[in-house]
């Protein structure tokens, strides 16, 4: 894991990451958007835009309370953005503060920048043939010795001042002393464990980190006492946070009539002027880089202030606090302290794919032609062709690319609603297989009794008929049943007659009875001899009232009680109920019950169709049904009919 991390859960791959890493040092493996260690320059700027909190730095908060814990002498030193990054607390009472976390002494890498800057201008007064590239900013270094090989030559053979700051102490002031950096720079924290600066910088702590820590221990730094700095005093090294700092310690101005000094703030900027340099655009003899807008705009300060606020106030603490001739005479007395330091080339080396390799993984997304190449930026790269390369070299997926997402989603779309349909269209197959089933299983039944009973002599002609004619009408009603199934799909109107509801029960009756009696289940007959013929489809009506009562049946499986009962309510409609003792219903299936395809029976029993049937049938005939029933007591439907009384129509 590098110093920038992305916390799986928090991230929603929206790669706005990507869109602002300036190295592509973020590879999304399976929608996540995890950062590269050996392409990452720790330059932060992923946690500035990563909306959800995903990305995350390492944190030193365990080494320094240990370092605290263990040793006498930790020395804080704070980045000279300190005014900028916490305004609410006066540079005294941090001092308290710091030193009631067990710090024994607090400095400022301010006069780091002192003697930096006298380095600065004696490289310059010494070095006149080439153009020079500051290396204060870990960022920028590291983008560096990571990008442009060719140009770390150019790099300032110079410590920053926190590597400057940490030598003074361990190599001078108090080599016993432990030291702790604390800033607003998430590099910083890579740059004290470089191996070519190492040793000198024992822990880095972020502003955000520093007020944890003061919440873990109760303080609050704005009610303590004024402190004071230690070690030696810095004056116009202070400005160091601003971006043009360095130059006024070194005596230099970015004058714009001039193109002798540059000062590059700002990573687009940074990034720009690095190309330019290395196509030899650029004549200055000195480039200032800093990859943020100065450190008072570093990454991990968590204030509102502006820009210009923040640099008003360190300008208000430079000024009020000047002592150059103390300052001068500190600077003589660590003249002596080494301040060079190496840069290396870590070159990545990615493999550029051929051409024909990233046409390939542009087809595959469907971006073959140019004209389909949006160059949306929507995945983060800023072209088709970045993306496609990306891919190629393992650091991005097609899946980035949000129009092949969205066309592959509507193609699965249209696959679902076909593969919907079908289900549909199996089901309702399977449906009228069911409802056909059950006349042609009478018909069976019927033509086995026939059978059996043929070899018996006490069996009559007038018997053999009447089995005959009730195969006859199961056989007739298997068709109508057909029929019927076909109106549904159709929604067919049903054909009016003046019909007897007590006949047609009778009739629905008759072709389950056998069902009925096979299950032990008492008929009980309650039909009303004063009921009025309704205006209604008789064929329709005898299918509910057969769904109905078979529905009833199988909910008894073991025998109970089937009532039939017909009879005109107060509001003079013809009222039926079909009343079992069975297994009832659940409440949370009773609002289910009409869906077409619900279904509690077993595979091959019962397809869910019966009720939607029964509720369409109703429905045209402008009447209703009502169920109500209790789980283990039994179920009664109630139909209401009457719209169409004989006599009215
Ligand atoms: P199917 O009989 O094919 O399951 P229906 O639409 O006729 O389809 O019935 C849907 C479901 O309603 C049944 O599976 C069953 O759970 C429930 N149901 C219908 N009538 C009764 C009843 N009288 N007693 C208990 N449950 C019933």
């Amino acid at each position: 894991m590098g110093i920038v991390f992305t916390v799986r859960e928090k991230c929603k791959g929206c790669y706005a990451c990507i869109r602002s890493c300036p190295c592509k040092a973020i590879r999304v493996e399976q929608g996540l958007a995890q950062v590269m260690k050996e392409r990452c320059i720790a330059c932060g700027t992923c946690l500035q835009v990563c909306a959800t909190g995903a990305k995350q730095v390492e944190s030193d908060l365990g080494v320094v309370w240990q370092l605290l814990a263990q040793y006498p002498n930790v020395i804080a030193i704070l980045s000279s953005s300190f005014p900028a990054a916490l305004p609410e607390i006066r540079p005294g009472q941090l001092v308290t503060a710091l030193k009631r976390l067990g710090f024994s002494e607090v400095m400022a890498d301010s006069f780091g920048a002192e003697l930096v800057g006298r380095e600065y201008a004696q490289l310059l007064s010494k070095d006149k043939d080439r153009p020079i590239l500051s290396s204060n900013c870990p960022a920028a270094v590291t983008y560096i010795e990571k990008y442009h090989i060719p140009l770390i030559s150019y790099l300032a053979p110079i410590v920053s001042p926190m590597i400057a700051m940490g030598r003074v102490v361990k190599w001078q002031y108090n080599p016993e002393a432990k030291v702790v950096f604390i800033g607003p720079c998430v590099a910083k924290k890579a740059e004290s464990k470089d191996e070519k600066v190492a040793g000198v910088i024992d822990a880095v702590l972020s502003f955000a980190e520093l007020k944890e820590m003061f919440a873990a221990k109760g303080i609050t730094p704005e009610s303590e006492e004024g402190g004071q700095f230690s070690g030696p005093k810095p004056y116009l090294g202070r400005l160091f946070a601003i971006s043009g700092g360095l130059l006024k310690v070194m005596g230099l101005s970015d004058d714009i009539l001039q193109n002798d000094v540059i000062s590059a703030h700002g990573r687009d900027y940074v990034v720009k002027i690095l190309r330019e340099f290395v196509r030899g655009d650029i004549t200055a003899r000195f480039v200032n880089l800093h990859f943020c807008h100065g450190c008072i705009d570093g990454p991990v300060i968590d204030n509102e202030l502006s820009g210009f606020r923040r640099k008003e106030l360190i300008a208000n603490y430079t000024t009020g606090r000047a002592d150059p001739v103390q300052t001068e005479r500190d600077i003589q007395e660590y003249a002596s302290i080494n301040l060079s330091r190496k840069f290396t080339s870590q070159s990545i080396g990615l493999a550029t794919p051929s051409d024909k390799d990233v046409q390939s993984v542009l087809k595959q997304m469907n971006r073959a032609n140019p004209e389909e190449q949006f160059n949306c930026g929507a995945c983060g790269y800023s072209s088709c062709w970045e993306l496609a390369v990306a891919v190629c070299q393992g650091l991005a997926e097609t899946d980035m690319c949000w129009p092949y997402v969205l066309n592959r989603l509507k193609a699965t779309q249209e696959e679902l609603i076909q593969a919907e349909k079908l289900t549909s269209l199996g089901q309702m197959a399977a449906s009228i297989a069911h409802e056909v089933n059950n006349p042609l299983s009478g018909v069976l039944v019927y033509t086995k009794l026939l059978s059996k009973k043929l070899d018996s002599d006490t069996f009559s002609k007038q018997e053999a008929l009447g089995y005959l004619s009730k195969m006859d009408s199961e056989v007739s009603r298997s068709s109508k049943i057909i029929r019927n199934l076909l109106d549904f799909a159709r929604q067919s109107e049903p054909v009016l007659r003046a019909v007897d509801v007590n006949q047609v029960i009778e009739q629905a009756l008759s072709l389950v009875s056998h069902q009925a009696q096979l299950q032990n289940i008492e008929v009980v007959k309650e039909l009303s001899p004063s009921l009025p013929k309704v205006m209604a489809d008789f064929d329709q009506l005898q299918q509910v009232f057969t769904n109905l009562i078979l529905n009833a049946i199988q909910a008894m499986p073991d025998g109970g009680r089937l009532t039939l009962r017909t009879s005109v309510d107060s509001d003079g409609q013809l009222k039926v109920d079909i009343q079992d003792t069975g297994c009832g219903i659940s409440r949370e299936n009773l609002r289910r019950l009409f869906t077409p395809f619900f279904t509690t029976k077993e595979k091959g029993k019962g397809v869910g169709l019966g009720l939607a049937v029964v509720h369409g049938i109703i429905q045209r005939h402008q009447g209703r049904i009502e169920v109500q029933s209790e789980v283990g007591e039994g179920t009664t439907f109630t139909i209401y009919l009457g719209a169409h009384y004989e006599e009215e129509a």
